[in-house]
């Protein structure tokens, strides 16, 4: 299913983080792990009343340091109307109207996107009821009182954001489509590494076209395979446009990210891995995607018998919670290794659905708690592990059956892991681990 975009916009200090904290936290994550890439988020997975949907603080998205905040705004602002389903637009009921909430209002004012007002800051605030009808004026329709903070309505609010749902939209593709999806900075080469894959002679581009998304995405076959490059023409699209659209392709990155299977995070190899990959990147590890490192630009790469490794260990320790993602060293230029990209998409997409047997699974288990004991509390209480199983796969989803849930910790959860990867691989995966108490 193809999730809707909302997109928190306001200016600074009215609360914008806050309150996608509000609405991505209050979300059960199975996903309890790697604190340095959930700190800064921006992106999240959100869902309310049953409707999964992408939100974004555009507060977040980087801009040039050199832009003013007024020109930060509109930039944000831009990028929330050209990219977003549903604008949250919001402001601070305790500093009332200001200038530069018209001048975000008036950006918005230019779309004709849903524009959603929420007034944020209400809680235990007397006049908050007087003072909203302030905000009428920016002319949004009733404005919402909300407090980010104490979570107070903020689900009224969302019942108002997903009321301008679009209707659900399928994904046309069938299960034995592997989907893939390229991400990366400006200029890193993902246009070329594309167009370098099907332009291969041996690569068959379909032309099939039915739905709408069919228009941006590129299907093709490959040794029999099929696959689908997501949103190709938005990455083709770029060039004419010039500055600025560089910074829209991060949300549709998000939404290219959402709809595949394997990810490739596309990375030059003169500029290593920069936070804004690490952003998109961790949003695609949370959402339990395949990913592949594709560091680009090897021909230009002086190079000795130890660049590689080097390199590896350079990206294993900039993105670490990305540890488990094969990296290949590719010149989209020369076309060297570009084709084997295929076939490790083919590995990753096979380890990403990759069901362990459940005897397996738990004589691996058993092992490791013999190896090296789970922790116990302060009272000596010891976390005992009964068995476990693996329900789902892409990715692969494992549940421990334990006498007390609280007794698990950080530490002992990614050894598990780690032994789970030792034993199986799933290179490329994602893989998940909860625990349940029987
Ligand atoms: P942003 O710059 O728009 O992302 O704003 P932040 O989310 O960083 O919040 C700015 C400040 O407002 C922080 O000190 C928050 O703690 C505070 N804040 C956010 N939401 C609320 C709220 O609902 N009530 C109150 N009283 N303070 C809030
Ligand atoms: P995108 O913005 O990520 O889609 O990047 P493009 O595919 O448009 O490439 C940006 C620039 O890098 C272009 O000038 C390309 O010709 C160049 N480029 C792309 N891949 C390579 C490569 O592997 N080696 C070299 N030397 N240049 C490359």
């Amino acid at each position: 299913m193809i999730k809707p975009i909302v997109a928190i916009v306001g200016r600074p200090n009215v609360g914008k983080s806050t309150l996608f904290n509000r609405i991505v936290g209050e979300r059960i994550s199975i996903v309890e792990d790697k604190p340095s890439i959930t700190r800064d988020r921006i992106y999240g997975d959100a869902e309310w009343l049953g409707r999964p949907f992408i939100l974004v603080d555009t507060g977040g998205i980087e801009l040039d340091t050199e832009n003013t905040i007024k020109e930060q705004m509109r930039y944000q602002a831009e990028i929330a109307i050209d990219e977003a389903e549903v604008i949250l637009f919001v402001v601070d009921v305790r500093t009332g109207l200001t200038n530069m909430d018209r001048d975000v209002a008036n950006f918005l004012r230019q779309s004709n996107k849903p524009v959603i007002l929420a007034v944020n800051k209400a809680e235990n605030y007397k006049q908050a009821e007087m003072d909203k009808y302030d905000f009428y004026e920016l002319g949004f329709g009733e404005p919402y009182l909300i407090s980010a903070q104490h979570g107070q309505q903020t689900g009224d609010l969302l019942d108002q954001v997903i009321d301008h749902f679009p209707d659900l939209e399928e994904d046309p593709y069938d299960d034995q489509t592997t989907k893939i999806s390229v991400i990366g900075r400006p200029n890193v080469g993902k246009s070329s590494l594309v167009n370098m894959i099907l332009g291969e002679e041996r690569v068959i581009v379909s032309d099939i076209a039915g739905t709408t998304r069919d228009a941006i995405d590129t299907p093709f076959t490959h040794q029999d395979n099929n696959y689908v490059i997501i949103d190709t023409a938005g990455m083709r699209r770029k060039g004419k446009i010039g500055r600025g659209v560089e910074k829209y392709s991060v949300i549709r990155s998000l939404r290219a990210v959402d709809r595949s299977d394997v990810v490739l995070m596309v990375i030059d190899a003169s500029e290593g891995i920069t936070d804004q990959d690490k952003k998109i990147a961790g949003y695609a590890h949370e959402e339990g995607k395949g990913i592949i490192i594709v560091v680009n630009k090897w021909d230009l790469v002086e190079k000795n018998n130890n660049t590689m490794n080097h390199y590896i260990e350079e990206i294993r320790y900039q993105a670490g919670f990305l540890n488990y993602a094969p990296v290949t060293f590719v010149s989209a230029l020369t076309g060297q290794r570009v084709l084997e990209v295929l076939d490790i998409v083919d590995y990753v997409s096979e380890q990403h659905s990759r069901r362990v047997k459940t005897n397996l699974l738990n004589s691996v288990i058993e092992d490791a708690v013999a190896m090296f004991q789970p922790p116990s509390d302060k009272h000596g209480k010891r976390l005992k592990i009964f068995y476990v199983t693996q329900p789902k796969v892409n990715p692969p989803l494992f549940v421990l059956f334990v006498n007390d849930a609280k007794l698990m910790h950080f530490s002992y959860k990614r050894y598990l892991e780690n032994q789970i990867r030792k034993a199986f691989g799933f290179e490329g995966s994602p893989i998940k681990l909860i625990t349940r108490e029987r």
